[in-house]
């Protein structure tokens, strides 16, 4: 069992229940969920690695915190990041390599720069420029 892991969420285990982020799953890196394939739920969410995973219920999240490192591979990460170039190269943006952030999704161009962003956000997120706007 990781403490590092389970500190960053909240998650009545026991029961299988999620309780949400403050933020909700709306940054999440995947719309669909990495076990079941189904849709996501706003509220069943961990993060790892510095990415939102999101589940469609509590089941599939008690499976994937069991074995984070493996089932990681199989998130497909489908959301839609704010940005198109990358804010620390100002290139195009790779599809899935991605970092939620606060309730934003931010795109890079590679793991290289996901990695600084992710060193310091609060300092990062001011070269991010947005493009597309979150739904209302
Ligand atoms: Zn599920
Ligand atoms: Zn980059």
């Amino acid at each position: 069992m990781s403490y590092r892991i389970i500190s960053s969420f909240l998650c009545v285990s026991f029961l299988g229940i999620c309780i949400p982020f403050a933020d909700g799953a709306d940054s999440a890196v995947n719309t669909k969920c990495p076990i079941s394939g189904k849709a996501i739920k706003a509220k069943c969410a961990m993060k790892y690695e510095g990415e939102k995973i999101a589940f469609c219920c509590g089941k599939c999240f008690k499976k994937f915190k069991s074995d984070p490192a493996t089932l990681v591979a199989k998130v497909v990460r489908d959301a839609v990041p704010v940005n198109t170039t990358c804010p620390m190269s100002g290139r195009d943006i790779k599809a899935g390599c991605v970092a939620a952030y606060k309730e934003e999704t931010i795109g890079f161009c590679g793991g290289g720069c996901k990695k600084k962003f992710e060193a310091d956000p609060a300092a990062m997120i001011g070269k991010v420029v947005r493009t597309s706007k979150k739904q209302d």
